[in-house]
């Protein structure tokens, strides 16, 4: 190990920064964050670091830099673009045993300031001893999407649990199961998930139950996570699901789910196909309901996993019902819903000025079809997108044209939107249900009805061929 990494307490203590630049200017927030005293030796300032000396919160002087500024100083950072001026800083500094750090060059340092991921109070710190700080950076942003945004949270709950904890549980092995619990288990996932008031409730009930002098420590209650897993592409997952999935003990998912997907789950958990078979809808719904509160139930986590989000045509309501009357912790975790993952891997805008003014998400198939408002959904100006919708699109399309969409509006159908598989046709609507018919369109598939659809791109992988591209290229406009 050729550095020693420590965390230092600059609270209220002297550091002097040398240079007025961008560089020195981001030294001297990281500073200030750290409650750190700043002087400042420049001769000019960026006009970051004016508002700062305006604000009263650094000292400057504004001259070439002398020794006697290190005076008082535990720790300096040489910023200059002046290779010389830096050694000097450098020079000075270990003479007077003050720790100093010289920008862009670890053989002049006596220290180096790592890449880090700022989660306070958790601080995660990556130093590469100046070899590779570009790998630092990399590293840094792979870290960045693994921890959750929240854990700072969580460190604090349990900075102000700690006292009361030690006094409730003398022995120290209880400490360390409590502990261990807290963070592995569903309060540590609500606090994470934004919903800290419920987890603080739940927290006084275990802590209670903890100090009742319960000689056993109860088996970990389970919990299910809701979580939206995309249209399909797994990158589309949001950091979220990502976190859950890989901490679930099961995985219930059904037919929408990409194999890329589940593959993101953890290698040893067990995975559960609820896939509704055709006409057993209620059956299988019921089933889930089951699985779920029967491995929750037994202290596991549990994953259900649902195409697109969870909120949006997937029953989530009523999931949700169940598991509240059980008395099971539910978390949601949001996912990108088909119409919009459809849209971005089909470049084309949803809404557009003067062209669409409102998305609507709309299903025409089950119970409430026949009392869709249809006028409305065929007024201009609009995006219509229709989920569940391919079966019946002689029908959607008839629908939209009596009740007065003009044939000669824009419509698009994405197939497996976000897969590899993915296959779009754009057309008017009087002839979208025979191009579709044609090429054999099957579901998963959406219908996007309005004048947005003409820039849907037919073909993959970059080669841009959307009705409107042709009609520009035609027409010798656009480049
Ligand atoms: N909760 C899901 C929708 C479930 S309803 C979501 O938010 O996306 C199922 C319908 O969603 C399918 O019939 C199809 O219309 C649409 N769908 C889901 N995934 C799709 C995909 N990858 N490509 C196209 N349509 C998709």
């Amino acid at each position: 190990m050729d550095y020693l990494p420590v965390f230092l307490d600059l609270t209220g203590r002297n550091t002097l920064v040398v240079g007025g630049g961008a560089v020195a200017a981001r030294k001297v927030e990281l500073l200030l964050k750290a409650h750190a005293r700043v002087r400042i030796v420049a001769p000019r300032l960026h006009p970051e670091l004016m508002v700062f000396r305006d604000a009263g919160r650094l000292e400057h002087c504004a001259v070439p830099f002398e020794p006697h500024h290190l005076d008082g100083v535990m720790f300096a950072i040489a910023a200059t673009d002046r290779p010389e001026v830096n050694r000097a800083v450098a020079a000075a500094a270990a003479e007077r045993s003050v720790f100093v750090n010289v920008v862009d060059s670890a053989s002049d340092s006596s220290c180096i300031m790592p890449a880090i991921v700022d989660r306070s109070p958790v601080i995660v710190a990556i130093g590469t001893a100046g070899h590779a700080p570009v790998l630092a950076r990399r590293l840094r942003a792979q870290i960045e999407a693994l921890l959750p945004e929240r854990l700072g949270e969580l460190a604090q709950l349990a900075g102000r649990l700690r006292e009361r904890v030690l006094r409730s549980l003398p022995d120290l092995r209880s400490r360390r199961l409590f502990w261990e619990r807290l963070f592995s288990g569903h309060i540590a996932t609500q606090v994470l998930a934004g919903q800290s008031a419920s987890a603080e409730q739940l927290l006084e009930r275990e802590l209670e139950s903890e100090r009742a002098g319960r000689a056993e420590i109860p088996a970990a209650t389970g919990e299910v996570y809701l979580i939206g897993a995309g249209p399909g592409d797994p990158d589309l997952l949001t950091l979220r699901a990502l976190q859950l999935l890989q901490q679930a003990d099961v995985v219930l998912y059904d037919r929408l789910v990409s194999e890329a997907v589940l593959a993101r789950a953890r290698r040893d958990a067990v995975r559960i196909f609820v896939g509704k078979e055709p006409g057993q809808h209620g059956r299988t719904q019921e089933r889930i309901h089951a699985l779920m509160l029967e491995h929750a139930q037994r202290g596991q986590r549990v994953a259900r996993l649902k195409g697109g989000d969870p909120s949006v045509f997937g029953r989530a309501g009523e999931e949700l019902e169940a598991l509240r009357s059980a008395g099971i912790p539910v978390v949601i975790a949001a996912g990108v819903t088909a119409a919009l993952g459809a849209a971005a891997s089909a470049s084309l805008p949803l809404t557009q000025r003067g062209r669409s003014q409102s998305v609507t998400l709309v299903t025409a198939t089950g119970e409430g079809a026949d009392r869709l408002d249809w006028r409305a959904l065929a007024a201009p100006l609009q995006t219509v997108v229709f989920y569940m919708g391919i079966a019946q699109l002689p029908r959607i399309v008839g629908q939209l044209i009596s009740h007065g969409a003009p044939p000669q509006r824009w419509a698009a159908i994405v197939e497996r939107a976000t897969l590899p598989q993915q296959r779009v046709v754009a057309a008017r609507l009087d002839e979208i249900v025979e191009r579709a018919q044609r090429q054999a369109i099957g579901a998963p598939a959406l219908l996007i009805v309005g004048d947005v659809a003409e820039h849907a791109c037919e073909r993959k992988a970059g080669v841009r061929s959307s009705p409107l591209a042709e009609a520009q290229l035609l027409h010798g406009v656009g480049a």
